[in-house]
């Protein structure tokens, strides 16, 4: 199926020829004749599978056939929980939509209100917002709704998260009850349900890949490391792998300014984009971490969730994220469109609690792989293993136990029902029967022993 078939105008087809893309994505299948043909959506799919071009494709195709935007008017609103996310959706805009007469502004939060209100003096067809910003836009007059046709909420379930319900909710008020809705999101909760139950009319619903599945190409690997040793290692993998790019997860904003200052203390260039750095500080580390210039940027994730970064090799967790979801957000940061990435966590034991909900989550256990010389020092209790260090019976050697040279394999899923106790060794550890047979410590991959299959 081309592109060609999906009902798009030759001045956007080119635009999409242009970027290099031949076969529209399963997304975009699905979305493009629907959203042409008017009909509202509610679409679960992740970043990086498209969904951007997904909706913006139709919408540049159905407002290419109206009136224009008059003074202070918008026809299309797409809402976004970040000013990065605001940014990128409006790059696509002006990059499918080059070839047409439509205009687009981006407003956010963090940069002069003026600029902003003068340029919507002339109206736009299509205005990327963050929520706060547009209702201060709202309020002030600058904006108005009358003409607006087409409401797209990206990333809606961010937009719960980040405490935009309430903004959201004035927004709707104020907009036309006729109008196309479509609401995009990564995962359809409860709540995502409901805010849609008030806003979406007969929708067709798509999701182009179960929620909370990570990306098959991307390959996961878990190292136990003490916390104090986490910056040191982090250091180690980058020089001695040599990775050129890499997006590493922090928990805090404070532990993301830290990290910077011990990376550039290795001469390692590096930069921090969070959320109390200035809108162009942001903007200046996330070009220069495209265009090659810092090596290594430390995110935290409200952030970094949205960031397109083409083809990004390497994404390092130094924390583990508190919420299960988001550790599926921060490796689908890397192996998106197909190419393959590398997802590393650091691991304390302090951690184990959200390394088995991630694991709960994906559905599958991690390889672990101990890094020499950073050899967790808070080995686990034997008790809290759950495992008898009894002698291993001959057989039962390590599921997959393989020397390696760094490169790890996707992780797999369990075998297991949910409901059977869970029996794998703790961070830091090796498997009993590696315990037991007593090897010296060397640089190797290993997997948990399945647990056994429940009928
Ligand atoms: P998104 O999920 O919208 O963040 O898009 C992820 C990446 O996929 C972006 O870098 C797009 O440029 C790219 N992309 C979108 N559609 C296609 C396509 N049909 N073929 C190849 N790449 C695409």
């Amino acid at each position: 199926m081309s592109f060609a078939r999906l009902g798009l105008s030759a001045p956007i087809l080119d635009a999409v020829a242009e970027q290099g893309y031949d076969t529209p994505t399963p997304i975009q299948l699905a979305a493009i004749p629907a959203i042409i043909e008017g009909r509202d959506m509610m679409a679960a799919a992740q970043t990086g599978t498209g969904k951007t071009a997904g909706f913006t494709l139709p919408l540049l195709e159905r407002l290419s056939k109206g009136k224009p935007a008059g003074n202070n008017q918008v026809r299309a609103l797409v809402l976004t929980p970040t000013r990065e996310l605001a940014a990128q959706v409006a790059e696509s805009v002006e990059l499918y939509g080059k070839n047409l007469k439509l205009t687009s502004f981006v407003v956010y939060g963090g940069v002069k209100v003026n600029p902003q209100m003068m340029r919507l003096r002339r109206g736009v067809d299509i205005l990327v917002a963050t929520p706060g910003r547009l209702l201060d836009l709202f309020n002030q007059r600058a904006v108005k709704f009358d003409q607006l046709e087409v409401l797209v909420l990206d990333e809606a379930d961010r937009m719960l998260d980040m405490g935009f319900i309430h903004d959201i909710k004035k927004i709707l008020k104020v907009l036309p009850a006729k109008r196309q809705n479509l609401m995009f999101s990564a995962t359809f909760s409860d709540d995502i349900r409901n805010l849609a139950k008030g806003l979406i009319n007969d929708p067709v619903e798509v999701s182009v890949a179960p929620a909370n599945t990570t990306a098959a190409t991307v390959e996961q690997r878990l190292h136990p490391v003490d916390k104090a040793k986490k910056p040191a290692l982090l250091s180690h993998l980058i020089l001695q792998n040599d990775w050129k790019q890499v997006l590493v997860f922090t928990r805090t904003k404070h532990g993301a300014n830290r990290l910077v200052k011990q990376l550039e203390a290795d001469k390692i260039n590096a930069a921090a984009i969070h959320g109390n750095k200035s809108q162009s500080a942001r903007m200046k580390a996330l070009a220069g971490f495209k265009d090659g210039q810092v090596r290594v940027l430390v995110a935290t994730d409200i952030v970094a969730r949205g960031l397109d970064i083409d083809q990004l090799p390497q994404v390092v967790n130094f924390d583990l994220p508190n919420i299960a979801e988001d550790y599926v957000h921060r490796i689908g940061r890397t192996g998106r469109a197909g190419a393959s990435g590398h997802a590393i966590s650091f691991v304390t034991t302090e951690e184990a609690k959200e390394l088995a909900d991630i694991e709960r989550l994906i559905n599958a256990t991690i390889a672990r792989e101990v890094v020499p010389g950073f050899e967790p020092s808070n080995q686990v209790k034997e008790t809290d293993l759950n495992i008898k260090a009894k002698k291993p019976k001959k057989a039962k050697k390590p599921r997959e136990f393989s020397s390696t040279d760094g490169a790890a394999k996707v992780a797999q899923p369990r075998r297991s029902n949910a409901n059977s106790p869970a029996k794998k060794p703790a961070i830091g550890q090796k498997p009993a029967g590696e315990q037991a047979a007593n090897k010296p410590a060397k640089r190797r991959v290993w997997r948990n022993k399945p647990k056994p299959v429940a009928n």
